[in-house]
């Protein structure tokens, strides 16, 4: 019980990697506020819906969590989207939305937990960049560039928050087996199962991740396990080194 009675945030609550985060952390103890545009189907200590492209929404996400839950220690910025194409092929929407719920959303509920957390001595936030952000994959430029910021803005605060006894790190998975990657399957007219079997194939482990391989390490960054650890980008990939 690595979490016994720690008051926990979890963005994209409603996700493959998000739910299983989230039920990862309350199996351990954990006293977990979820947070999703639709939040009425998870089990949770505390249900916190809404749009994460409201900058009051994402503002108010740590201490709304706080009140719910009577603290806050950790923060698990999941919530992500991917949008498709070259820059060429990139809308002004589609701008808008990567960068809204990929950079901007974690950049606001940081702002606005890192004095929650330093004011309790501490905790930790784990935000979900991904190895495009560390070396970028082709036709998915805006998703990248948000993956790479976000990633940066990781080592930043992880560096610059320290002396408060918050711990600032980031999991960076590459494909991982969830809605996200197989509804872009679908779009693009494959079975998701065989697309997915086939993508394995590319991974030295044998197969793409599944969530639980992601949750894992989301859970030991968030964990005093990783007392030692800030700042650090963490690629979770099979073997999978590049884009
Ligand atoms: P997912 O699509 O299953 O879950 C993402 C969740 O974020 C969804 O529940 C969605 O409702 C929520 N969300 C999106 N926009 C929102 C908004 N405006 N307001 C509130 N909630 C919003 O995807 P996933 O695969 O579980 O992704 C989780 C994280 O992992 C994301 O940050 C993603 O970029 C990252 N990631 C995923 C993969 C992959 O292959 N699946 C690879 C690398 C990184």
């Amino acid at each position: 019980m690595r979490f016994s009675d720690k008051k926990v945030l979890v963005t994209g609550a409603a996700g493959g990697i998000g739910a299983t985060i989230v039920r990862q952390l309350r199996a351990e103890g954990a006293r977990v506020a979820v947070a999703d545009r639709d939040v009425s189907g998870i089990e949770a200590d505390a249900r916190l819906p809404g749009d994460l492209l409201a900058p009051a929404y994402a503002d108010g996400l740590p201490q709304a969590a706080f009140e719910a839950l009577g603290g806050l220690d950790v923060v698990v910025n999941n919530a992500g989207v991917i949008t498709r194409g070259k820059v060429t092929e990139t809308t002004d929407a589609d701008w808008d939305l990567s960068v809204g719920v990929n950079m901007l959303a974690p950049f606001r509920i940081s702002r606005a937990a890192i004095p929650l957390l330093a004011a309790r001595g501490g905790g930790a936030i784990v935000n979900t960049a991904s190895c495009w952000g560390l070396r970028p994959g082709p036709n998915h430029a805006v998703y990248c560039m948000t993956k790479a910021a976000i990633a940066s803005l990781t080592q930043c605060m992880g560096m610059d928050h320290a002396h408060q006894n918050i711990r600032i790190n980031a999991v960076c998975p590459n494909e991982v087996n969830t809605p996200m990657l197989r509804t872009g399957f679908i779009k693009r007219g494959f079975d998701p199962d065989t697309a997915v079997a086939e993508l394995g194939k590319t991974v030295p482990l044998g197969r793409i991740a599944e969530p639980e391989d992601i949750a894992d390490v989301v859970l030991f960054l968030a964990s005093d396990a990783a007392r030692y650890l800030c700042g650090t980008l963490v690629e979770v990939n099979g073997g999978k080194a590049v884009g």
